[in-house]
């Protein structure tokens, strides 16, 4: 990995301020930082008397920063956050490295002992996980149901040293109280999405034909109100969760075992999102 392409430094501590204020997060729990490099927001964090487990992967910057600072409640790690275990309750505090941005958000997302993702992200990325008009994306789809995705803050590139090329943004991925599918059974459903996304076929019935008895079919084609050729890309974030929470109670574990593996194994990648331009207009 080239770990000089992923660090673009902030500088300016009040405004690192200002978005631990807008974060306003939990002192009860711990703050994982992902990337304290210099320990700008380290520093800012720890003067609001948050404790913090920061996880750096550049031996330099690690050990430059245990020197630097000495405070009980910052407890500093060198490793890459991709292999680590998060093994206790944490909320998500961090200027992240850009270039595994989507890596790191699902880990993250996924994590049962993370409660709520507030990370300095590119803009782009952030697009894939959010809703566009009515299209549902493949991330949007996956995410959703768990957390309220939100911009919080839009960067100028000269908050940043070097300057990054991408708009950058400030987001909270906060878990929701009441979600829409039980955390319990998010691996399901990832693999549920996962396996409607990755079948061919633009036909609902196509997709789910392996998944649902002749029986369960004819309910949902009642329920949802729709007739045999209706195209996926047609239901609304409302079906799919009803489509889950069908599958959830009442296919059986033979049919469950079909879409096993399937998140796992996903590359897909349905953007709508175009015509990106780098400049800093939003
Ligand atoms: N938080 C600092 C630095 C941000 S740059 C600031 O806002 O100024 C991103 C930081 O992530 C760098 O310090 C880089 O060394 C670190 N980093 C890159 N890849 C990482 C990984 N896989 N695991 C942990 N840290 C990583």
């Amino acid at each position: 990995m080239d770990i000089k392409n992923s660090q673009n430094f902030l500088h300016d501590k009040n405004l690192v301020l200002k978005l631990i204020d807008l974060a306003n997060l939990d002192k009860d729990i711990k703050v994982l930082e992902i990337g304290p490099g210099k320990g700008i927001i380290t520093n800012c964090l720890l003067d609001n008397d948050y404790k913090i487990k920061a996880i750096e992967l550049d031996e330099r910057l690690f050990n430059n920063l245990k020197e630097s600072i000495l405070n009980e409640n910052l407890e500093l790690i060198n490793t890459d956050i991709l292999e680590y275990v998060i093994d206790e309750k944490c909320n998500v505090f961090s200027n992240i490295p850009f270039n595994i941005t989507t890596t790191l958000l699902e880990k993250l997302l996924k994590e049962s002992n993370i409660n709520n993702v507030y990370i300095i992200m590119q803009y782009e990325p952030f697009l894939r996980f959010s809703k566009y008009d009515d299209y549902l994306t493949y991330k949007y789809l996956l995410f959703n149901p768990f957390y309220n995705m939100d911009i919080i803050y839009k960067f100028k590139s000269s908050d940043f040293k070097p300057e990054p090329k991408a708009r950058i943004i400030f987001a909270g991925f906060i878990k929701k109280k009441n979600p829409d599918i039980s955390f319990i059974d998010m691996d399901l459903y990832l693999d549920f999405i996962s396996y409607l996304f990755n079948k061919k076929s633009k036909l609902l019935f196509e997709k789910i034909e392996k998944l649902f008895s002749d029986k369960q079919k004819e309910i949902i084609k009642k329920t949802l109100k729709v007739e045999e050729d209706i195209l996926f890309t047609s239901l609304r974030y409302e079906n799919i969760i009803y489509l889950f929470n069908t599958f959830n109670k009442y296919a059986n574990e033979r049919n469950k075992k079909i879409v096993s593996g399937f998140y796992k194994e996903s590359t897909i990648d349905n953007n709508p999102h175009r015509n990106f331009s780098n400049k800093n207009n939003w």
